[in-house]
């Protein structure tokens, strides 16, 4: 009896050393197993990450051939009161602006700088919004809104007019610029048509004001404004031997990169009695066709 219970024990004691060695090799494989599998989701995951990153480069890729349709919209004044002012179609107001900021903020649309028109192919939906001669309604009227929709717009300045009575002044102009969203370019120094000028003068006009924008706002401006709307070949030549690469019409309706050069670029003009289906209808024109091969 003695002799069988100490055998006994020994197979006790055996199993259990046999049952602890089998369960901390299955412990040993499945901690295996799930490192490997862990291992494979991470394989999966850099693949992932490579991918992304040949379509980010394929997308710095210029394509074959691009064109744009893409409304210009033309402001000038910004206010609810007319004041009795000769012109009021001229002055949009204020609650209307708000409107047309709020149809294109929540119809997807890509605000554009005109500057952005090098790059057009990488919109979908642009519309750009420009703001003649400085006033200062865009400072007290128009900047609330183009910070609370984020929408990009541009402006054109008259050098000699900057700071006047019913202009920005150039701290306006600067804390607009250092938002981001207002682009500022030049508008010549006078405002004189520029047809109507020696090429001395109009040098001087498109030179003068460049070189202000440059030393006050550090901006390198390369988009004029015709004043009046008023350009000829010979003006678009001394443009672009100052460093213009965009020409801005008063009309035109709708800019079509294909039909007009960036020297001549067409715009509409937004005005008091515009509806906001006219509007509207204007903006859904909007559209870029890439070709890529
Ligand atoms: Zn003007």
């Amino acid at each position: 009896m003695i002799k069988f219970s100490s055998i006994k024990k020994k197979y006790i004691i055996l199993f259990i050393i046999t049952l602890l060695f089998i369960v901390s090799i299955s412990f040993f494989i499945i901690e295996y197993n799930e490192t490997n599998v862990g291992n494979i989701y991470k394989i999966k995951e850099n693949n992932d990450k490579n991918i992304n990153k040949i379509e980010s480069s394929q997308l710095d890729l210029k394509p074959v051939s691009y064109n744009a349709v893409i409304p210009i919209y033309m402001y000038h004044w910004v206010r609810e009161d007319t004041g009795g002012y000769e012109y009021p179609e001229m002055m949009v107001k204020t609650s209307e602006i708000k409107k047309q900021f709020e149809y294109l903020s929540k119809n997807s649309y890509q605000p554009i700088f005109i500057t952005d028109i090098k790059d057009i192919y990488k919109y979908n939906k642009p519309i750009a919004l420009t703001f003649d001669d400085g006033w200062i309604d865009v400072y007290t009227n128009v900047f609330p809104y183009v910070k609370e929709y984020n929408i990009k717009i541009s402006m054109y300045i008259i050098k000699n007019l900057v700071g006047t009575s019913g202009y920005c002044n150039e701290e306006q102009l600067k804390e607009m610029r250092d938002s981001g969203l207002v682009d500022i370019q030049s508008h010549t120094v006078t405002h004189r048509e520029l047809e109507s000028l020696s090429d001395e003068e109009i040098y001087n006009e498109l030179k003068i004001s460049k070189d202000y924008l440059k030393d006050v706002f550090n901006i390198n401006s390369t988009v004029i404004c015709y004043p009046s709307g008023s350009f000829n070949d010979k003006v678009i030549d001394i443009a672009k031997k100052v460093g213009y690469n965009y020409g801005l019409a008063m009309d035109g309706g709708i800019h079509y990169t294909s039909k007009m050069s960036d020297m001549q670029i067409a715009r509409i003009f937004a005005t008091r009695s515009m509806s906001l289906n006219t509007f509207v209808s204007y903006a859904e024109k909007s559209n870029v066709n890439v070709k890529w091969e």
